[in-house]
């Protein structure tokens, strides 16, 4: 097997057993990388030298005989969203194009403390908010499956950079979906973790009351260690849970579908989405029962039908305000004009994209007096209704299967004329978020002409190493995605 093909599990046992060195494998990882990357453009920063450098001080302290850690020697990239000390963090906008920051992301100190090497920095839709990875200053990444096609977003470069074998393991970030659904459309795993179970620190927030750190590889077990490295109590974040974390890859070991009771989404019918997608969702219900578990099929009425509006409502009103901190003095560009309001107006419209634009536009709108009390105060409603209607269930179910998403990834522009479109296609992944629940996007093999089939399996608040344990059983029984060599389809590798 090449070194690229190996998980993170993999890398880091032959790194311990001296079989590969920290730095081939990422050697390795690079030379992935810049084969493909002129095709795929999946990284705003590749740190060849920092990476390579660090390498080399790992196999330094392994000669010495030192623990190098669980992860130790394995290349990962993160979401250009991460504060990176001395790592230039663009969000992908214009705003933050030369920011360095001073100081680490919490999760960024836990992977290196993990021994895991950063590799590089992921692209995304501008300050993470977009479902395709179009919107970026340094232009769309594509999907590494069919390079005619989007990776999906907002954390499209992170997942690309794992489908096409740059790296085993990807840090994103998912508010709304933007793990989940890339993971979905690149044909890999994906975990969004419950909320407060991973500190948030040091990631430039879109919305916090929904944004969680998530990680990307091709294997459950790489989902569950990386979850070891990075879930943990976080006194500079205050929504980070102080509970004790179970030990994650602990509940792999678990004959996990035994006994349990599953709960299959029935709620649209066939045609109300692409016709695989909604097999692939039938086949994952029947290898469970195959597994054991009794499987019944549900609905999420509220959920489904009032998901994406209620969320979108919440999380632009919550990124209206996030935003205004860049005001052109404190961080990043700063465009000068005659009076202080004027040099707000230029750095902002001129720094800021469109759809980010949009967002703010929309979200002060709806914080202001008549819109607050017509939609932002009933949005809030309709997100306690939901939770309700998650606990009844949970009541009842151990876990539920839902689709991903509703349709197969398209072609690189088809929506970014039509942002409701792309707006609708949330439809199955900001539910989960709303609810503050973790949920596993995982491959289910790919269709006859090679575009990746998936399923999403949700769990109750903190039940993440459960459904970890679930979506384990179903990856021992159909295999896991391996990494591609990134194509357009209908030509030759
Ligand atoms: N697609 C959703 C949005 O545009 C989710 C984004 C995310 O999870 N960061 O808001």
């Amino acid at each position: 097997m090449e070194i690229y093909e190996m998980t993170a599990a993999e890398t880091a046992v032959a790194i311990r057993a001296r079989e590969v060195s920290a730095s081939e494998a990422v050697r390795a990882g690079l030379e992935r990388l810049h084969k493909y990357e002129g095709a795929v453009n999946a990284c705003v920063t590749v740190l060849d030298e920092r990476a390579a450098k660090r390498a080399a001080e790992l196999d330094a302290r392994l000669a010495r005989g030192e623990d190098i850690g669980p992860l130790g020697g394995v290349p990962y990239i993160a979401k250009d969203n991460f504060c990176t000390r001395g790592v230039r963090t663009t969000c992908s906008s214009h705003i933050l194009e030369n920011w360095v920051p001073t100081y680490n992301a919490t999760a960024i100190n836990c992977m290196e403390e993990a021994g895991a090497v950063l590799m590089g920095k992921g692209n995304c839709d501008e300050f993470a908010m977009g479902s395709s990875t179009e919107n970026s200053i340094i232009g769309p990444t594509k999907n590494p499956r069919d390079l005619n096609r989007v990776p999906g977003g907002s954390s499209g470069g992170s997942a690309a950079s794992v489908a096409a074998g740059y790296v085993p393991l990807a840090l994103g970030s998912d508010t709304g979906g933007s793990v989940r659904q890339p993971a979905a459309f690149c044909g890999i795993q994906g975990l969004k973790p419950s909320y407060g179970e991973v500190s948030r620190y040091g990631i430039v927030a879109y919305c916090s009351a929904l944004d969680q750190v998530s990680p990307f590889a091709r294997s459950i077990e790489d989902l569950a260690i990386a979850m070891e490295a990075i879930a943990r109590p976080d006194p500079n974040d205050t929504t980070c849970d102080a509970y004790d974390r179970p030990v994650f890859t602990e509940a792999l070991s678990m004959d996990n579908l035994k006994g349990k009771r599953i709960g299959v989404f029935a709620g649209f019918e066939a045609e109300q989405m692409d016709a695989d997608l909604y097999k692939a969702l039938t086949r994952a219900g029947n290898m469970c029962r195959e597994a054991g578990a009794e499987v019944e099929p549900i609905d999420l009425p509220i959920a489904v039908k009032y998901g994406v509006a209620t969320y979108y409502v919440t999380a632009l009103a919550d990124a209206s305000s996030q935003l205004g901190c860049y005001d052109g003095v404190r961080y990043g560009t700063h465009i000068d004009g005659p009076t202080l309001a004027d040099m707000y107006a230029n750095t902002r419209t001129e720094s800021f994209g469109e759809e980010v634009r949009r967002r703010i536009i929309l979200g002060t709108c709806l914080l202001t007096e008549g819109f607050y009390q017509n939609y932002y105060g009933p949005a809030l409603k309709v997100r306690t209704r939901m939770s309700e209607e998650f606990a009844e269930l949970f009541g009842k179910y151990d876990a539920y299967l839902l689709p991903t998403v509703p349709s197969m990834p398209y072609t690189l522009g088809a929506k970014e004329t039509d942002p409701n479109r792309m707006y609708l296609g949330d439809v199955f992944t900001v539910p989960i978020s709303l609810g503050g629940l973790p949920g596993i996007s995982m491959c289910l093999g790919f269709t006859d002409g090679g575009m990746p089939l998936s399923v999403q399996i949700a769990g109750p608040r903190y039940g993440d190493a459960k459904i970890l344990g679930i979506a384990n059983v179903l990856e021992r029984m159909i295999g896991r995605p391996k990494p591609c060599e990134p194509r357009k389809l209908g030509e030759a590798a």
